[in-house]
This record gives C-alpha cells, sequence and structure tokens, in this order.
C-alpha cells in the first residue's frame, strides 16, 4: 500500500445504521490524520445503489483504530462492539493538503453490510491518487450567440412592452452567473405577436420575407443577426444576382443553413458531402460557393476543393468572412481529448450535440465515456487515469461540470487546467500585442 494511503476500521459512526443498512461518509475526522474530505460521497453511494444495498450519506463520528497499520479482515470478527458500528475507512495524504477519503459506516453486526462496504471501498481506493483535469473551454457558445444574448438583455432592459425573439432556439447561455432573461417568448412567425412588441432577429437571421413583414407592421427589432451570418446572406444575394448557382458548403440542419437558402432558393445547391459535390450540376464558368456559418472550416475546405476539382472556375467566399467557431470547438474537444488518459463527455448520449463532441474526441483515439450525471462515473473509468479530460456539451445541466470536478477532487488531490483554441482571422480586423495588424492570419487560411 502506499504510504500515503491509509486503511483501517475505526470504532464509531453513530449514525444509527441499521443491519442491511450502510452510511457512507459526508465527512469523518479520522485520530492522526484529521478531518478528512469525502468529496466522492456520491459515487460510492451509487455503487452502494447498484448492488442493492439500502444507502445514505450522512456526517460520521469516527474513533480509534481496530487494526491500525494492518489490511482489514472480512466479517464481524474480534474487536469490533456487539452493538455499535464500524466505519471502514480509506485517506490519501498529499504534501500538505487535507486529507481526502472515504468512510463508511456499518452496523458491526452487520457481516453482509461490512462486506459490501469493503468491496465497495476497495473500488474506489484502487482509483486514488493525485490528477490532472483538463477542461475543454467550449461552452457552446460562440462571439455571434453572446452578441445575441447581449441584443436579447438591452431589448428586455429597454422594451416598453413585450419582446419576442423570431424563430428560436435562442441561445442564451445558462452558465451559473449568468442573468436569466425572464419571460422572453419564442415565436414563429410574426403572426403571433401584438402591436407594440419588439422583436428580436436571432443569430442565425431570419427570413426576407419575415424582415419585411416587420418593417410593414413598424414592429421595433432588435437585430442580433450574427455579423458573419449577415455577411453570408450578403454574398448570396450578390452571387445569386450576378446570374451565379450558388453552392452552400455546409450541413442543412443548421439553422442557419435556411436563412441562407432564403435569399435566393431558386440559385442554391447544398454540398454536405463529398457526393453533392460530385452530383453538382451548374454552368461551369457561373458557379460560386458560400460556407454555412458554423459549419467547420477543414471540412468545408475538403467540399469547396471537390467541387473545384469539377469546376475549376468556382468563384466565392472570401476568407476574411468565414465562421471559425465549429472548427474552434472541433480542434479544442481534439487537443484535450488527445492529451488525456481518459475523455468525459459531459450531456445526455442521445442529444446530437453530445453525440458530435463524442466523435470529436473518439477521432483522436481517445477513450471516450459520456456522463449524464455523476452518478454515470465508475471506478474502472478511472484506472490508470492522471489526466482526466473533459468536455461540456449542451445538453449538460449547467451544474455539472462543477459536480464532476467536485468529485473528482474526492479522489485524490485535482488540478484544473482549461484549453481553449481560438482562431483569429480578418483584415485589420485584429491587432496583435503591439498594435500590428494580424491580418489574414496565415494558420486560419482554409486553403482553397
Ligand atoms: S456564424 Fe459563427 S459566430 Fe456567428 S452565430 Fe454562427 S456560429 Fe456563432
Amino acid at each position: 500500500m502506499n504510504r500515503s494511503l491509509l486503511r483501517s476500521r475505526l470504532v464509531g459512526g453513530a449514525t444509527g445504521a441499521f443491519p442491511g443498512e450502510v452510511v457512507v461518509a459526508t465527512g469523518f475526522t479520522w485520530p492522526g490524520r484529521g478531518r478528512v474530505r469525502c468529496a466522492a460521497a456520491p459515487l460510492l453511494a451509487e455503487s452502494f445503489s447498484r448492488r442493492g444495498v439500502p444507502v445514505r450519506s450522512a456526517p460520521v463520528s469516527a474513533g480509534a483504530d481496530l487494526a491500525v497499520g494492518s489490511p482489514v479482515g472480512h466479517g464481524p470478527g474480534a474487536g469490533l462492539p456487539p452493538d455499535g458500528e464500524v466505519v471502514v475507512a480509506v485517506s490519501y495524504l498529499h504534501d500538505e493538503l487535507p486529507a481526502t477519503g472515504f468512510g463508511v459506516s456499518v452496523a458491526a453486526a452487520d457481516s453482509s453490510g461490512l462486506d459490501a462496504a469493503e468491496s465497495v471501498i476497495d473500488d474506489w481506493a484502487a482509483v486514488l491518487r493525485t490528477r490532472r483535469l483538463l477542461v475543454a473551454d467550449v461552452d457552446g457558445s460562440c462571439p455571434g450567440s453572446r452578441r445575441a444574448e447581449a441584443v436579447i438583455h438591452e431589448a428586455v432592459r429597454s422594451a416598453a412592452g413585450p419582446v419576442a425573439v423570431v424563430g428560436g432556439p435562442v441561445a442564451v447561455r445558462r452558465a451559473p452567473g449568468t442573468p436569466r432573461v425572464p419571460d422572453l417568448r419564442v415565436v414563429d412567425e410574426l403572426d403571433q405577436v401584438a402591436e407594440g412588441t419588439t422583436v428580436v432577429f436571432p443569430a442565425h437571421g431570419v427570413r426576407l420575407a419575415t424582415a419585411a413583414h416587420a418593417a410593414a407592421r413598424g414592429l421595433t427589432v432588435a437585430d442580433a443577426t450574427c455579423p458573419l451570418v449577415a455577411r453570408a446572406c450578403a454574398n448570396v444575394r450578390e452571387y445569386a444576382g450576378r446570374g451565379d448557382t450558388v453552392a452552400l458548403i455546409g450541413g442543412s440542419d443548421l439553422a442557419v443553413t435556411a436563412t441562407l437558402v432564403d435569399q435566393a432558393p431558386d440559385r442554391v445547391a447544398m454540398v454536405q458531402d463529398r457526393a453533392d459535390a460530385e452530383a453538382l450540376a451548374a454552368d461551369p464558368r457561373r458557379l460560386s460557393f458560400v460556407v454555412v456559418p458554423g459549419f467547420p472550416v477543414e471540412k468545408a475546405a475538403v467540399l469547396v476543393a471537390a467541387v473545384r476539382e469539377r469546376y475549376p472556375r468556382l468563384r466565392g467566399h472570401r476568407h476574411e468572412v468565414l465562421c471559425y467557431a465549429a472548427s474552434d470547438r472541433a480542434e479544442t474537444v481534439g487537443s484535450v481529448a488527445a492529451a488525456s488518459d481518459a475523455m468525459f463527455v459531459l450531456g445526455t448520449p442521445e442529444e446530437a450535440d453530445c453525440r458530435e463532441v463524442s466523435a470529436m474526441a473518439s477521432e483522436t483515439g481517445a477513450t471516450v465515456h459520456v456522463l449524464s450525471g455523476v452518478a454515470d462515473l465508475r471506478p474502472e473509468h478511472l484506472a490508470s487515469v492522471a489526466t482526466v479530460g473533459v468536455a461540456v456539451t449542451r445538453s449538460a445541466p449547467p451544474e455539472l461540470l462543477t459536480d464532476f470536478a467536485e468529485v473528482l477532487s474526492g479522489l485524490g488531490p485535482l488540478t484544473v487546467a482549461r484549453r481553449s483554441t481560438q482562431t483569429q482571422a480578418g483584415y485589420g480586423e485584429a491587432a496583435d500585442g503591439g498594435g500590428r495588424s494580424l491580418a489574414a492570419s496565415v494558420s486560419a487560411d482554409p486553403g482553397w
């Protein structure tokens, strides 16, 4: 046994545990080690629940060792008080940090409860160690959605009447500490709003007819359309206006795609994959492309190249209006996964965003586990894992990352690091620390 790891049975408990029940310590004091933090208590409680053992969690008082420094035997043997409780305890000390560990209190006469406690403690003690938690700093927001949030908050703050967002989903962050927008209506059509309503156009924009309808009714508009979306829409109209077919490079499932198609419905053709690129039929002298904002730039570059193989005179989208949000997210997740011994994706496994992020992590060859709650974490997930990677997806409850870090900190000293990738691109729109223009960043060049 590692000398910083101490395991024993202690007299005490005083939890009122009845035979057949176990009580997981939320904290206890170990003579000689002081106060022991038990942040991993929810993990142990879940292990007992899975075994069908009645369990509750409570502070535990622990007294003298029953078997100081010796391996723990099984059964309610010699030295245990006949009608008291025994605490099976493990603690881990590192440097000057407070001890962390676990304790489970069982009625002294409860041999099966004691066996269950020993077994669960065995499982979790095997993964007690110092660790690093590497957080992929991707919260699902992007510059455009953050700008939209600000517009929505301002509209709610300043509007005299009701406020409605046209054509959700609405990307209002739910991160802890972020003010929520109360009673915000989301409507599909302007017919659903009364006169005097302030209507917000979301980050992915609205159809031309919707904008015209709002103007005709004299409704106050707070336009939160992302500037990159607005530029892409303008490009579609421009290219269609000069008589070109416009290949929309990207996924049709993105909300912004409908806005783009609406700009010139008779002149656009979707290119979502290589098959679309090979099936595209257009006048070779009159073909342009626009990358759907929100679609990863690197994937778009592959599709643009495929189209250009067949249409060498392809014209299109300027680099400075590309959206790198999806690319940066994928890069961040991939980088964290590649640097980790195990990658945890927080969210609902069936949800599209969660599946997508899991795929990003898996592409690196990482071992990936999806957790919808900390109760899903198993000891085997952490065997030999020193660096834990984690990415939060859109379906994860806001508190899940904090809870995950908290229970991990109960499995040994934990340091937390965050990593993110942010591409900067643009002609003179960004500057480095010396105030010089970064202009079209070479590293951000998608290569078309
Ligand atoms: S275009 Fe990019 S930055 Fe703008 S809202 Fe869409 S994903 Fe966000």
